[in-house]
């Protein structure tokens, strides 16, 4: 018999037709065949006429012209051996495009083929069906630090993308103060995106203007070691003028010299911040740039200039009253001397 015929014949009427007839009409077969049940149910699982041949080909082998069919395969086969054959369809996943090839007609002119040429034109062409895109979206809306965009992919993988807004830059609310600054140490504050709660952190400078008394006593006690390493007397630290360094302090940030703002000797201010001075005296200054330059710097600055060293190891000063004004961007240092 046909096998072929009979299989697609089978196929053609329904697969559940197949079991039922193989159900009741099994004559020879035992239910309890494993094999056959197994067959049966993926006979019944089948859709395309091809894949029952193939079937046949796991069950019997790939080399089974000359297997006789069991007998419970030829019964249940039996009623649709007569049944017209369906002309089979490729099958086809939905979506897939579907690729028919056809060969060109035998009566067709053939194309005249060049002297020159050694290409011979193919015989036949394809063509494909046309492709309609299905697109599948994704878009996302513009953050702080990126753009919006929207995607498009259709699974042929075609992919369409396009910016549709700018980032949006960060919405900073108010800062806050995380620790406060003082003169001798910066403080912190700190503030937070409202839209994707990103922090920033600043410093806040320290306090100034600032003037250290405990700098200038500092700055005492190394001018002491400096006298005492050349045998000098040490000085005390000299209170009744200690207003005058600090006005002077503030002078030199207006005038950097030994001439004060309105233009008078700098001696002056002894009388104006207190009782006239009758005696020798001496004066030394520095503007460093820097906030914080510390009362180690400014005395090592002034022993590396001859005229202010000389004041510094004076024998004939007793006292000194200094000031240590530190700005935002500069430190001033005055040391005023009295013998
Ligand atoms: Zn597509
Ligand atoms: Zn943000």
């Amino acid at each position: 018999m046909n096998r072929s015929r009979v299989f697609r014949a089978a196929a053609c009427i329904s697969a559940a037709a197949f079991l039922f007839c193989s159900a009741s009409c099994s004559g020879g077969v035992t239910a309890d065949d494993p094999t056959q049940n197994a067959v049966s149910t993926q006979i019944a699982q089948q859709t395309a006429a091809t894949e029952y041949d193939a079937l046949w080909d796991d069950f019997a082998g790939p080399n089974d012209s000359s297997t006789t069919e069991p007998a419970w395969f030829t019964q249940a086969a039996a009623p649709f051996a007569a049944a017209e054959l369906a002309p089979l369809t490729p099958s086809a996943q939905p979506g897939e495009p579907v690729q028919t090839t056809v060969p060109v007609s035998q009566s067709a002119p053939v194309p005249t083929v060049p002297a020159s040429s050694t290409t011979v034109p193919t015989t036949t062409e394809t063509t494909t069906a046309p492709h309609i895109h299905s697109y599948h979206t994704t878009a996302s809306d513009a953050t702080c630090t990126d753009r919006g965009f929207i995607l498009k992919s259709c699974e042929c993988g075609d992919r369409q993308f396009e910016y549709t807004s700018d980032a949006l830059g960060h919405d900073f609310g108010e800062y806050t103060v995380s620790k406060e600054a003082t003169p001798t140490e910066t403080g912190e504050k700190v503030r937070v995106c409202l839209r994707c709660g990103l922090q920033e952190n600043e410093v806040i400078p320290k306090v100034r203007p600032y003037i250290s008394k405990e700098s200038a006593l500092e700055m005492l006690q190394l001018i002491n070691q400096d006298r005492a390493q050349s045998g000098a007397q040490p000085l005390t630290f000299n209170e009744t003028y200690y207003a005058a360094a600090v006005v002077r302090a503030h002078e030199i940030g207006e005038n950097y010299s030994h001439t004060r703002p309105n233009g008078q000797p700098w001696h002056t201010v002894f009388a104006e911040q207190g009782p006239e001075y009758i005696g020798v005296y001496g004066e030394n200054i520095y503007n460093p740039y820097g906030d914080s330059v510390s009362p180690a710097d400014g005395e090592i600055a002034f022993m590396n200039s001859a005229g202010h060293r000389k004041n510094i190891l004076n024998p004939n000063y007793k006292s000194a009253s200094i000031c240590v004004l530190y700005t935002e961007n500069r430190t001033y240092f005055v040391q005023l001397f009295f013998g």
